[in-house]
């Protein structure tokens, strides 16, 4: 049970699996973190021959039924994985480790290198004007769907948009990592204000002949509620409060008859 870490051109597991066509969105977690148990909590379940696809990452040697059937190893057969087996297994158990990684401290200081050089792609939509990207996963749960990408500037969810990050899954970046690396640097929610104060609200959405559809329209404006961000004090406290906790009925009624203010003032604007 020792690594080869004789030979030259020796190259660790994991920078062998981050270096693989399509892996470019992960980063390469830090040996210290997956040898910490803690860090590992509750994987074991979840991953078929947890041992050895851990030994495997960490470049053990790790005996294979083929070892045994070309006589390199005497091991027992019967309790033993194939390669392919092995090798999905620590993928799978490397990609769970990596969405706890990243939340980490060093990892979401490597992931935020990442995403300042543009690792990630830029987001399609024109008025968020070349905002870089986030990875991010919609559960996670593995083996549910694969990687998307999260704009900040919009909060949309995109697909890749090359099909070799198709087979990746989501829940190897996770629901939590987006949100966490936005709160972790400012910089990034700074750069998102700058491109939304750029933009001319009445600029925004289609025009027929110079005249923009009315939002009740059925060929109307879609999800406006996407774009809008809070502006003035009140509005940015009252999207505090919805963002860390369900509102009480009370405040609920109040925001209803505001909406109904709101709405009014809207119609008098038009
Ligand atoms: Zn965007």
């Amino acid at each position: 049970m020792s690594s080869g870490g004789e030979e030259g051109d020796y190259v660790p597991w994991i920078q062998q699996f981050c270096d693989l066509f399509g892996h470019d969105y992960f980063v390469p977690v830090a040996q210290e973190f997956i040898e910490d148990d803690f860090n590992l909590t509750g994987l074991s379940s979840q991953v078929p021959y947890y041992r050895e696809a851990l030994y495997t990452i960490l470049d053990y040697q790790v005996d294979t039924i083929e070892d045994v059937t070309n006589g390199t190893s005497n091991s027992d057969k019967q309790d033993l994985p194939t390669k392919s087996l092995l090798s999905h297994s620590a993928e799978l158990l490397y990609g769970l480790i990596h969405a706890r990684y990243i939340i980490s401290k060093p990892g979401l200081t490597a992931m935020a290198s990442k995403f300042e050089r543009n690792d990630f792609g830029c987001c399609p939509r024109y008025y968020c004007d070349g905002m870089h990207l986030i990875p991010c996963g919609s559960t996670d749960v593995p083996g549910q769907e694969t990687v998307r990408l999260y704009c900040p500037c919009c909060n949309d969810i995109y697909l890749p948009s090359s099909s070799r990050y198709l087979n990746i899954d989501g829940s190897f970046f996770g629901t939590t990592f987006p949100g966490l690396l936005i709160k972790m640097f400012p910089e990034i929610e700074n750069q998102c204000r700058i491109r939304i104060n750029k933009v001319n609200q009445n600029e925004l959405g289609l025009k027929l002949f110079g005249f923009r559809i009315n939002e009740s329209s059925i060929s109307g404006p879609r999800m406006k509620w996407l774009r809008m961000h809070p502006k003035s004090i009140e509005q940015r406290h009252e999207f505090e409060n919805c963002e860390l906790s369900i509102p009480s009925e009370d405040e609920m009624d109040d925001e209803d008859d505001e909406d109904e203010d709101d709405d009014k003032t809207m119609a008098s604007e038009d």
